[in-house]
């Protein structure tokens, strides 16, 4: 080899290049004369608002505010997961399921009639006024930590005369992360999130954090403890 050094500097100018500047100098590979623009099909990646946590021991940000879509059938989601939430059900039924959104957004007023028409039930089935509550309390969020307030929040079910609700269920537990959305109170994870396994109730956190979530069989509280 005549020129070590030269030849060695052109293989480090190679490789640190992408093989431009020594075999054509002057001339740039093609795709980097395209200017980088972001491609047609660029998922929009929600902001931090889509992994606001509401549970428990997080109520809805004072902040917090909604705008609102209204559905066919008359439920209201929050304006920001309805493409997703479209295309979702687009897909499902291209592969003949048929889902319907059974609750999505619901003011603070509702959460509060749900938890007492639920304590009214307990009442009238003979528990004290204490009893009464707490067993309500086991079956409806809080009002002000309900992710139904925040709009985030579907429980989907089946519109039950083309398909059964299991069918729909097993459909969302495969497909639901592909449109930013993450069963949210898995069977399992009861003790994390003090809900029951509910496999009608869908969040959306956005398609990067739902993709984590399902594929590592996180909760959001998970998710978010390990950012
Ligand atoms: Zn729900």
């Amino acid at each position: 080899m005549k020129h070590p050094k030269i030849m060695l500097l052109c293989l480090i100018l190679i490789l640190l290049s992408g093989a431009a500047a020594c075999i054509a100098p002057g001339r740039l590979p093609e795709e980097r004369s395209v200017p980088t623009a972001a491609p047609e099909t660029a998922p929009t990646e929600p902001g931090d608002w889509a992994l606001t946590l509401v549970n428990a021991d997080h109520p809805i940000p004072a902040d917090w505010e909604s705008e609102l879509v209204t559905l066919s059938n008359g439920v209201q989601v929050d304006a920001r997961i309805y493409p997703d939430l479209q295309a979702m059900f687009d897909e499902a039924r291209s592969e003949g399921i048929y889902p319907v959104v059974g609750e999505g957004y619901r003011t603070h007023e509702a959460q509060e009639a749900m938890l007492q028409e639920k304590i009214s039930a307990f009442l009238a089935e003979g528990y004290s006024q204490t009893e009464a509550e707490q067993l309500a309390r086991d079956w409806v969020a809080e009002p002000g930590t309900s992710e139904h307030e925040l709009g985030l929040a579907a429980d989907i079910n089946a519109d039950k005369t083309r398909s059964a609700n299991e069918e729909v269920y097993a459909w969302l537990a495969e497909n639901a992360a592909d449109f930013g959305f993450i069963l949210r109170y898995p069977a399992d994870k009861t003790d994390i999130t003090g809900i029951d396994y509910e496999p009608w109730h869908y969040r959306y956190v956005g398609k990067e954090a739902a993709a984590e979530i399902m594929q590592s069989h996180l909760t959001l509280e998970e998710y978010l403890a390990a950012q």
